[in-house]
């Protein structure tokens, strides 16, 4: 039986990941399930599938998680210590699916345990990608990708050599706004921002690919997991999100990843990895599909994507800056405090405003580097929308 963690299990990622484990509960014993507020499906994940513990990242959420879980026989805990300890139970398979920067650390002590990360939580390789690489190699573990972009890289690296990539190409469905006239974006609201046009997904990676924020984070994490140079990686905007990723050769030959935009390809391939299995996912009917489109991603409308550029270009903690400013800007507009394109603003500034004061590039990553970053990229980030400096 492989003991897994699932770090999220109550997001879209988490809930995907425990219907491909349900599915085979007598495969799989389960150690930790951690969530942050929607203790009542914590609580139901936690009694199903009959985990060790259950853990809200919030500590004004444990009462009501231990009265959900009385009976049951699994334990409850919360808070931001109670998430490490529980990635500190052995695991030979753990999903780190918790958004934003609060993943980093439970990740970071899964590694520690030579445990097999399946890391959907894209900020961790952009916050501090070298040092999770590091980790994993000092302990033993793996880390395998489970956003949909860079586990069809992943796969299309199968076998072949790093050296004799020529370019990785990231395909975007452009997002809610893709055919919005740029004019209109400014003004647009929380509730246009979270819809999407192929992909069912949590609220806050649904807005970063309105705003193509997410595609950002991807072009910095294909960077940071694959060790492939910047000029080699590129997007492209492709509608119908049917083709994933394309890797292209030394040879000229470009592999391409199909298949439906459905998690539960990715995520089950990070779960049976080395092996394939039987997915529950639909197979593509080429002939009824009929055309695939593909388009250069507009600068003005997404540039966000040039500000990974210059984010991969200073290295050192710049991702660290970068994702925490971005978590930032997606508070604040969320919040209704700024408006849509003020996001990429608000991180421009703060980006720029780091990396003059303090010489990101040149910082040492260590973690405490990094956390130091994070803090100090949040604090002007939230200086400038209260102060309106964006
Ligand atoms: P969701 O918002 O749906 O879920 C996030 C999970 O994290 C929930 O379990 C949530 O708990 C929990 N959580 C929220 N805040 C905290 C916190 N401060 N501390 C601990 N736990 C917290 O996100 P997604 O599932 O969409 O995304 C998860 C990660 O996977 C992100 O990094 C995202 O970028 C990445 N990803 C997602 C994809 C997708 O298809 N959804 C695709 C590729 C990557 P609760 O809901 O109970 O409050």
């Amino acid at each position: 039986m492989r003991r897994v963690s699932v770090f999220g299990a109550t997001g879209s990622i988490g809930v995907n990941t425990l219907d491909l484990i349900g599915r085979a509960p007598q495969a799989y014993r389960v150690v930790a399930l951690t969530g942050g507020r929607n203790i009542a499906l914590l609580a139901h994940q936690a009694r199903s599938l009959r985990a060790e513990v259950a853990v809200t990242a919030h500590e004004d959420c444990l009462a009501e998680l231990r009265a959900a879980l009385q009976g049951s026989g699994v334990e409850a805990a919360a808070g931001a210590k109670a998430l490490i300890e529980a990635a500190h139970r052995p695991a030979d398979w753990v999903m780190s699916a918790i958004v934003g920067a609060a993943g980093l650390a439970p990740g970071f002590a899964a590694l520690r345990h030579g445990s097999t990360l399946a890391l959907a939580n894209k900020e961790s390789l952009v916050a501090a990608g070298a040092l999770l690489l590091a980790e994993a190699k000092a302990h033993g573990a793996r880390i395998l990708p489970v956003d949909s972009e860079h586990s069809a890289v992943f796969q299309a690296l199968a076998g072949e050599r790093i050296e004799e990539v020529e370019r990785v190409i990231i395909t975007a469905s452009g997002g809610a706004f893709r055919d919005w006239p740029l004019e209109r974006l400014q003004a647009a609201t929380v509730a246009e921002a979270s819809t999407h046009p192929n992909w069912a997904m949590g609220q806050r990676i649904t807005i970063d690919s309105a705003s193509m924020f997410n595609k950002a984070l991807e072009l910095i994490e294909t960077r940071e997991y694959f060790g492939i140079a910047p000029e080699k990686i590129d997007t492209v905007v492709h509608p119908e999100s049917l083709v994933h990723a394309l890797v292209g050769f030394r040879d000229g030959a470009l592999m391409a990843h199909l298949g439906a935009p459905d998690m539960r390809h990715a995520i089950g391939y990070a779960l049976h990895w080395p092996e394939r299995a039987d997915l529950p996912v639909a197979r593509l009917d080429l002939a009824q599909i009929g055309q695939l489109s593909f388009r250069a991603p507009d600068p003005e409308r997404f540039p966000a994507l040039r500000l990974a550029r210059e984010v991969m270009a200073i290295g050192g903690t710049a991702g660290a800056a970068f994702n925490a400013a971005k978590e930032v800007a997606l508070d604040g507009f969320i919040a209704g405090r700024i408006g849509f394109m003020d996001m990429a603003r608000l991180v421009e500034s703060v980006l720029s405003d780091m990396s003059s004061r303090q010489g990101l590039g040149n910082a040492a990553r260590s973690l405490d580097n990094v956390m130091a970053t994070d803090a100090e990229a949040r604090a002007l980030g939230r200086e400038r929308i209260s102060t309106g400096r964006i």
